[in-house]
């Protein structure tokens, strides 16, 4: 997803960028609600993470603009007003979540997921695999995928992008947030999804150097 980051905090800034990037979003990154007033008008993006307390321009009234432009475009709000009123004015106005500060990155990473859900449709195929993003389930020939939580991260991250090379350092930090990840590790996963995947018509390339890229193999199931 194409992803407009709203924040002047400079530390959080640098951390939901990070997360975002890990995610395999492209982020455009601005610190004053003007300026970001202005990208909205003149870009299109697939989510706005917006800050209400942003110089320039209040995130609300930047949100106000993009609503009465009638563009639809998902936003996520972060706000460190927590009270119930502020909630309600924020979703009244037309965010599609709230967040509240101080929250942990892997709450907001679980957030974006949704909105990419959404974005993506409930589920994808890709030869014989159906994968249902709510559930995290997938489905080959109609039989349940057996896998553990970090064999699930991993494909996850590979189906978001399928076709796209995934850096190993990217799966690294992502299945890292479950337990401690080193880049063998990583390979050990890989491994262990080629061969519960084996009959599903869906191959795990490895890109030497780079990383891995899902895509359906040539030769089918
Ligand atoms: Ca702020």
């Amino acid at each position: 997803m194409r992803v407009l980051l709203a924040e002047d905090d400079l530390t959080l800034q640098r951390g939901l960028r990070q997360t975002l990037c890990d995610a395999g979003h492209r982020t455009v990154v601005v610190a004053d609600g003007e300026h970001a007033d202005t990208l909205l008008r003149g870009e299109s993006f697939d989510l706005v993470v917006l800050d209400l307390g942003l110089p320039g321009l209040d995130g609300i009234v930047v949100l106000e603009r993009l609503r009465k432009r009638r563009q639809t475009t998902p936003v996520l709000i972060l706000s460190a007003r927590d009270r119930t009123e502020d909630r309600v004015r924020g979703l009244d106005t037309g965010a599609d979540d709230y967040l509240c500060k101080p929250f942990d990155l892997a709450e907001f990473e679980a957030r974006v997921r949704t909105f990419m859900r959404r974005g993506h449709g409930a589920s994808v195929r890709i030869g014989a695999l159906e994968w249902y993003w709510d559930t995290r389930q997938g489905l080959v020939g109609g039989t349940m995928l057996e896998l553990s939580k970090h064999e699930t991260t991993a494909l996850e991250s590979l189906l978001q992008a399928p076709g796209k090379i995934v850096p190993k350092t990217v799966l690294a930090r992502r299945i890292g947030d479950e337990v401690s990840a080193a880049d063998n590790m990583v390979e050990v996963y890989i491994h262990r999804l080629r061969k519960k995947l084996a009959q599903s018509g869906v191959e795990i390339r490895t890109v030497r150097g780079l990383g891995y890229a899902l895509r359906e193999s040539i030769e089918g199931a």
